[in-house]
């Protein structure tokens, strides 16, 4: 791996950086400490800065030449509410709040990346457009969308856009990123079961809403397993039931509760309609009404072709034939870079970590040796896509 000498020499100053953010913390749509320290930097690297987008995003923009094309790079900014338990000098100052995701290190690395780019561009317009995007609130709050609802890609149009996440389950040097679905879609179901009470030693003066939920949930088990093509990926969990009081009484409702997990749009939107058609009719049939609110989590983060073809090619000139794989498992945890990549072709990559401990533990901490790479690698990315546009 042979990372350019700018940004290699930047490797000391990206790691005091990241540590300095890793030291304090904060939480989705409070960042105001980070996005300020990142407007500061941007503009010192000479990009035009918005602050304010989806309450804590900011945007660096270097312009290019007209005709030459734009790209946005996005990172995230937001820690997660847990305790660190790791007992590096840079540990956590902020109680209950701790970088166990390695946001730092994407922050980090995208400023490393603004910096080399901007220092190349000093003064002149050259090459496409680069929008750098500093998104709050990854972990659970959609801050990506956020930005989306404030106008991002109205005002700062992308042709394509890209997301890198570190990832400790593959090992340090290498990169995983294909085409179609990376990360899962993550919904949430709540099924309300009225029948008509009754003493439990007379049933037939009443309509017993537990059995009818008992059937709703096994019904609901043959949606992935008869309904759903074996070679793709679902999960629907009903893991709540509940309904009355005592043991001699039939009660007035069920209430059922679970999650439903899927990688294809499609397959998303058949299991919210079939969920909805078998406990309401399976409720019909039987005597009862069923309510069912399906709310929809992120959506699943889908690669496309084109932009994942173009990751990977950066990706092996940084890192060597071999280390990069096109064709990764995909992850069933969701990702919010997912609502940008429904509106402007991109892709989603993870950046291989290696170490003991997976993002979320509480010993977890990014790995500093990773600033560099991943700063050159948006470099890489970015000229990839410039000699696209000229050839
Ligand atoms: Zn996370
Ligand atoms: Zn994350």
């Amino acid at each position: 791996m042979q990372i350019r000498p700018d940004i290699a020499a930047d490797a000391p100053l990206l790691t005091e950086w990241r540590q300095d953010i890793h030291r304090n913390p904060e939480l989705g749509y409070q960042e105001s400490r980070t996005s300020r320290l990142v407007a500061e930097r941007l503009t010192s690297f000479g990009l035009e800065v918005v602050t304010g987008l989806g309450g804590t995003g900011v945007v660096g923009t270097l312009h290019g030449e007209d005709g030459a094309g734009s790209i946005g790079l996005r990172a995230d900014m937001d820690a997660l509410p847990m305790q660190e338990m790791g007992e590096s000098d840079h540990k956590s100052e902020v109680e209950g709040v701790f970088h166990g995701c390695g946001h730092d290190g994407h922050t980090t690395m995208l400023l490393g990346a603004a910096k080399s780019m901007g220092a190349v561009r000093a003064g002149r317009r050259a090459g496409p457009t680069v929008h750098f995007i500093f998104q709050p609130a990854e972990e659970g709050l959609a801050g990506a969308r956020a930005m989306m609802d404030d106008g991002l890609f109205e005002r700062f149009p992308c042709d394509e856009v890209y997301g890198v996440h570190n990832w400790p389950d593959a090992p340090f040097g290498t990169a995983c990123v294909g085409a179609g679905p990376m990360m899962a879609a993550s919904d949430k179901i709540e099924i309300e079961i009225t029948g008509k009470g009754a003493h439990a030693a007379m049933p037939h003066k009443g309509v017993d809403p537990v059995l009818v939920a008992s059937h709703v949930v096994t019904a609901l088990q043959s949606l992935v397993s008869r309904g759903t093509d074996p070679v793709d990926a679902a999960v629907v969990s009903v893991t709540k039931i509940e309904a009355g009081s005592t043991f001699n009484v039939i009660p007035e409702t069920a209430t059922l509760g679970g999650t439903v997990r899927t990688f294809r749009p499609e397959t998303r939107d058949r299991l919210e309609a079939e969920i909805e058609r078998t406990a309401v009719g399976i409720a019909r049939a039987m005597g009862c009404e069923a309510r069912v609110e399906y709310s929809r989590g992120y959506p699943p983060t889908v690669n496309h072709a084109g932009q994942s073809a173009r990751f990977a090619e950066a990706a092996r000139r940084l890192l060597g034939d071999g280390k990069v794989s096109t064709d990764p498992e995909p992850c069933m945890g969701g990702e919010d870079f997912a609502f940008m990549l429904e509106e402007v072709p991109g892709s989603y990559l993870w950046l291989g970590q290696g170490g003991e401990y997976n993002v979320h533990h509480p010993r977890y901490d990014f790995d500093d040796r990773l600033l560099p790479v991943g700063a050159n690698l948006w470099v890489e990315l970015v000229e990839g896509f410039a000699a696209s546009r000229q050839g």
